[in-house]
């Protein structure tokens, strides 16, 4: 692992051999992968600590009085460990290990939701969210009678914060992005959270998009849910995390029932395990989740204001670029956004273009990007998106922007 030192410029051609993807060529060309927006490639070191616990400590975590089944454990845990570090939280007993981000937020549905919402209560989401927040509220809205409020965007993307504060009375629990998979756009989470508290309202933040670019602290912006997915932060698929603060996840019933998660069953009555482990049950992704704090790590090691400032400056180049290519239109240009590039063309659908781009070895996405309503907003069926990364080269953007000018061409 060439993991750079913190004071060297950033070395992005360091970064990229140490993501094995990057020896792949795609019909002969080079790969210019621009969707790590919907999944992020994997570096060696994530790939070496999963192969490490499978051939050296695998066994099941938390069961076995012997020594495979304590190593596995103790770096199962290790990884909750590492993510409590990375966003700041208290303790450790506030990192549950979800599937994913959208376990995440319909583990605080289901679980908070039912608990401690009632009928007529309002939870207020905005336009610019992902179907995985949108959907569990809609499904608790069936279950108990919940009002689901929307906050608008501006047309470029902006969060707007007067619009946000006009609609918070009689609000129970905000859940929002941090940033937007389509727009970019970063949400003033703190500021969004202290509103809401004020108002009496508790806060869920979908941090999805977020912790792959930025720094985030949860005693800082002090929400009281964030939510994230492994796999998006170069780490595996199926494990991802919910924070929640620990008063309010020990007032909180379990999501699902089985092994890991309790202290005590009778026939008559369970009592529950100590958290994390309430909302854990099952045998969990033990090598996902050990997966995942390599993944930190190795995001540590280059440093994730560094990983910023790259993107924010390649970002730069290729809104540049792009925007020169005749007939395109970018989709959310707020300030301070993060690495993500939705554009349409004049003359060619979103689909044709990744069809076609992709002929040049060129990545990226088409399609609804799981925000159908903000596609309605935007009044567009769908968008094309060119998401940033660590590894993320000027060269890449070239090949796109080239790509791009073909596509023009055959269309006009
Ligand atoms: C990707 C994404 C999700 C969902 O992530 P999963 O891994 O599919 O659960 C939620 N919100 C945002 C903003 C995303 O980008």
């Amino acid at each position: 692992m060439s993991v750079m030192s913190q004071t060297a410029p950033y070395d992005v051609e360091a970064v990229r051999s140490d993501f094995p993807i990057f020896r792949t060529e795609i019909r002969g060309k080079p790969l210019a992968f621009l969707d790590s927006g919907a999944s992020a490639q994997k570096p060696q070191a994530v790939l070496d600590a999963m192969d490490a616990l499978y051939t050296g400590a695998y066994a099941n975590v938390h069961r076995g009085a012997y020594m495979l089944s304590e190593k596995a454990t103790a770096a199962y845990e290790g990884s909750r460990e590492i993510v409590r570090g990375f966003i700041n939280a208290r303790s450790v007993k506030e990192i549950v290990y979800t599937r994913n981000a959208t376990e995440g937020i319909n583990l605080v549905a289901s679980s908070y939701g039912r608990k401690f919402l009632k009928a007529g209560d309002a939870v207020l989401i905005s336009e610019m969210e992902h179907h995985a927040n949108i959907v569990p509220w809609q499904l608790l809205r069936e279950q108990i009678g919940i009002e689901l409020r929307i906050v608008p965007v501006a047309d470029d993307g902006s969060w707007l914060m007067e619009e946000y504060r006009k609609r918070l009375d009689g609000v129970k629990l905000v859940a929002l992005t941090h940033t937007s998979n389509v727009l970019g756009t970063v949400t003033p989470a703190k500021e969004i959270t202290a509103l809401a508290h004020a108002a009496g309202a508790k806060v869920l933040l979908d941090g999805s998009q977020a912790v792959v670019h930025r720094t985030v602290d949860m005693q800082d912006i002090d929400c009281d849910f964030y939510v994230f997915t492994g796999h998006k932060l170069y780490g595996p698929t199926g494990i991802g995390v919910l924070y929640g603060k620990e008063a309010l996840l020990d007032a909180m019933p379990p999501y699902q029932g089985g092994g890991d998660m309790i202290r005590i069953v009778t026939f008559e009555k369970s009592t529950w395990a100590d958290l994390p482990h309430k909302f854990e049950a099952g045998t969990p992704a033990i090598a996902e989740a050990v997966g995942l704090g390599a993944a930190i790590r190795y995001v540590e090691g280059v440093g994730i204001e560094r990983i910023a400032q790259h993107e924010t400056q390649l970002l730069n180049y290729a809104t540049q670029r792009l925007s020169a290519v005749k007939g395109l239109n970018i989709h959310g240009t707020a300030v301070g956004k993060a690495g993500v590039i939705s554009f349409t063309l004049d003359s060619a659908h979103p689909h044709d273009i990744s069809t076609i781009v992709d002929r040049a070895g060129v990545a990226i996405r088409a399609g609804h990007h799981c925000a159908q309503p903000l596609m309605a907003r935007l009044g567009v069926p769908a968008t094309a998106r060119a998401s940033l990364a660590m590894y993320s080269t000027k060269a890449e953007i070239d090949q796109l922007a080239a790509a791009l000018d073909v596509v023009v061409e055959m269309f006009s």
